[in-house]
């Protein structure tokens, strides 16, 4: 793991953007998930109800229209019964039903023997003088109330559906009945208003009577079929109106309205297939998926421009945080904007520790270029100094010194008394000279002085003056101590430097030899 995660060279803003991308991922997924739940879910209970009141609608006014076709053929009967054996008046009657409206395919009269006393149209051609024991007449003369059929067989073989009303004559016997028939199969207006395939969304309507038959139905071969495997059926004749997802006989999931049509008994059922519906939800989801995702990239790409605005700052500092020991380090750790919190105390700890590393930088150096006895610049701290005095091209004195017969202090003193000798010289060192003089200790007992001036009384004086303050000086009672000093100039004696500092240790040999406690130059 720890592998992997260092083979990706992860760093804050792929971090950023690593994360970006997992969660507006998940979100992206997420969404389409509830979306494609919630859409699916209304677009179901729209076309639910949609269909629901579609189908009451419907029923209410077939309620209607068969209210009033069994008010027609009521009114003929009441009338008919107070003159039945009046055969004008029947044929009269039946001519006026058929005609009036054209609500009916076919009217008729038939008395209680069974014969058609009557009947419209005449097209039928129908035999008054038989006996037509047909489902409809013998079912309906045997109610003697009114009567509306199931489908069944015409003796003309005719789908059709029967409508009757008793015929009583005055003295309440019966008489026979006044029977109206719809074709099933054939157009006329009931068939239109129950039967539509309103071709939206493979959206239909049909219709089922008590046995649950199919009456009407967009597919004239399944009328008179009787409704086998619906799941919805149990439901919709309880519930007789509202709506179900139920899967129909032929296994198709649908959508269905129903209503109940009183006054003959039946179900009006208007109905979508899921599966049509749901292709409408596919393809809203993948335009607002779509939507959603450009969304998304949006956001993404902000996050993406953001992540290099956030991991910026801290990058920098983070690569300034190993280059401490350059220069112009300081400088750069400033540059850095500090727009948020962790980058200004990134930024303050870091400029705190470049400074306290410049300082130790500092301080090491001085270590590195001073004598740790006496405080004076050593051999290579008056290095330094050389090489910045000839790049300046600025004239100096060479004063080498020496203590005289220092090895005698040594040995009869020992060598921390000899130590104490050299640390007073040093600090008379100090004293004697300028500021801008460089004063340095570049071995056991010899020393040297830089002195900024190419004038040789101004260097013969100050080297006298310390001559006579070592030599009138009594350290630690060891007794006069004296130095011999040689002087060189640069770049008066020669332009190079290592052979002025020749000369300047060959006048101390010189001095030695004259006796020393001198200077000579
Ligand atoms: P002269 O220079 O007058 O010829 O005699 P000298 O005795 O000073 O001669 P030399 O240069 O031979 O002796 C230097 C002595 O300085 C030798 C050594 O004991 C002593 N010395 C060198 N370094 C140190 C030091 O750091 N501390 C002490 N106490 N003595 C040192
Ligand atoms: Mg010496
Ligand atoms: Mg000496």
């Amino acid at each position: 793991m720890k592998q992997i995660l260092l083979a990706l060279k992860l760093n804050l803003r792929k971090l950023i953007l690593i994360s970006t991308i997992i969660s507006v991922s998940c979100l992206f997924i997420v969404s389409v998930f509830i979306l494609n739940y919630v859409i699916k879910e209304q677009l179901i209970q729209n076309s639910l109800s949609v269909n629901a009141k579609y189908a009451s609608k419907v029923a209410t006014s077939a309620d209607q229209h068969f209210g009033d076709m069994l008010n027609e053929l009521k009114y003929s009967a009441d009338l008919l019964g107070q003159d039945f054996s009046n055969h004008q008046l029947t044929q009269e009657e039946v001519r006026r039903i058929k005609n009036q409206s054209n609500k009916f395919n076919s009217v008729l009269i038939v008395d209680k023997q069974t014969r058609i006393v009557s009947f419209e149209p005449k097209s039928l051609n129908l035999n008054t003088k038989i006996l037509y024991k047909t489902v409809g007449i013998t079912e309906s003369l045997k109610h003697k109330t009114t009567y509306i059929s199931s489908p069944y067989w015409s003796v003309k073989h005719n789908l059709v559906v029967l409508l009757s009303q008793p015929i009583y004559d005055q003295n309440k016997n019966y008489r026979g009945m006044m029977g109206g028939t719809i074709y099933l199969q054939k157009n006329n207006l009931i068939q239109k208003m129950l039967s539509t395939e309103y071709d939206f969304k493979k959206s239909y309507m049909y219709v089922i009577d008590q046995d649950n038959r199919i009456i009407f139905h967009p597919d004239h071969s399944r009328i008179g079929e009787k409704i086998i495997n619906n799941n919805g059926l149990d439901y919709m004749v309880r519930t007789r109106m509202g709506s179900v997802r139920l899967i129909n006989s032929r296994g198709v999931e649908n959508l269905a309205g129903f209503a109940y049509i009183p006054s003959v008994n039946w179900i009006v059922v208007s109905q979508q297939p899921t599966e049509e519906l749901l292709k409408q939800a596919n393809a809203i989801l993948l335009k607002v998926s779509i939507i959603i995702f450009i969304f998304y990239f949006f956001i993404f790409f902000i996050v993406w421009r953001m992540s290099r605005f956030i991991s910026s700052p801290l990058n920098s500092l983070a690569k300034m945080a190993s280059m401490l020991n350059q220069p112009d380090i300081q400088d750069k750790i400033k540059q850095v904007d500090p727009w948020y919190f962790e980058v200004l105390k990134f930024r303050t700890s870091l400029l705190l520790s470049s400074q306290a590393f410049s300082e130790k930088i500092t301080e090491l150096r001085e270590h590195v270029n001073t004598d740790p006895l006496t405080g004076l610049y050593n051999r290579r701290g008056m290095q330094i100094f050389l090489k910045e005095l000839v790049s300046l091209g600025r004239s100096f004195a060479v004063l080498a010194i020496d203590i005289d017969f220092f090895k005698n202090v040594n040995d009869s003193y020992g060598h921390d008394q000899g130590d104490t000798v050299l640390k007073t010289l040093a600090h008379f060192m100090k004293n004697n000279f300028r500021d801008e003089d460089i004063c340095c200790r570049i071995g056991g007992e010899e020393f040297i002085v830089l002195m900024m001036t190419s004038d040789s009384k101004v260097a013969y004086n100050a080297a006298e003056r310390l001559r006579k303050t070592i030599e009138s000086s009594n350290i630690n009672a060891i007794g006069p101590v004296t130095i011999s000093v040689g002087m060189a100039f640069w770049p008066k004696n020669s332009d190079d430097v290592t052979e002025v500092f020749k000369m300047a240790d060959n006048k101390l040999y010189q001095a030695k030899n004259s006796g020393r406690n001198c200077i000579r130059y």
